[in-house]
């Protein structure tokens, strides 16, 4: 078992100069919202690894990696999908060392976890949700699912209304 972790006391480690660990944590990730769409996280408790060194001077050097899905509708034809992710993101943190060298996930010897975690996840996740990358869809005419109609599924293109105007008056 893993502890789920929020916030991470990087001081607690108590590394000295130089020094870096390897951490083995869980994280829960709260859901995204894409396209409109709620999409959860799973699984529940995200295991992940973070990685601390510690830098000379001050500061620490942070790398975090893990795999999750996103959970939630198909954006193409509204089935469940749940798209793996791939995450891996670094931080420095160096107090006095200019903005670029201020994470915003660290905050004295805190290391906010679940919001680095999540932030990383919304970077990293797909713009589309997608069962699959070849997702065919629905049918824009009888919301088929294309995916299981194939590819032979058609609809004779509609008559033109004048036309059946036309063949109305044609029978009176
Ligand atoms: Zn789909
Ligand atoms: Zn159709």
């Amino acid at each position: 078992m893993t502890a789920t972790a929020d916030e991470f006391d990087l001081g607690g480690l108590r590394l000295s100069v130089g020094e870096g660990r390897r951490i083995r944590l869980s994280v829960r990730i709260e859901p995204l919202v894409l396209g409109g769409e709620r999409y959860e996280i799973e699984p529940e408790r995200v295991p992940v690894q973070l990685e601390v060194s510690r830098m000379t001077g001050s500061g620490y050097a942070l790398r975090l990696g893990f795999t999750a899905a996103l959970t939630g509708q198909c954006m193409r034809c509204l089935k469940q999908a749940s798209p793996e992710v791939e995450v891996e993101a670094r931080e420095v943190d160096r107090p006095g060392g200019g903005e670029e060298l201020d994470s915003p996930y660290v905050d004295g010897e805190t290391l906010d976890l679940a919001a680095w975690a999540r932030d990383a996840f919304a970077l990293a996740a797909p713009v589309k949700a997608l069962c699959k990358e070849s997702c065919a869809g629905l049918c824009p005419i009888c919301a088929a699912d294309l995916n299981e109609a194939g590819p032979e599924h058609y609809h004779e293109p509609e008559r033109d209304p004048r036309w059946a105007k036309l063949s109305e008056l044609k029978l009176e």
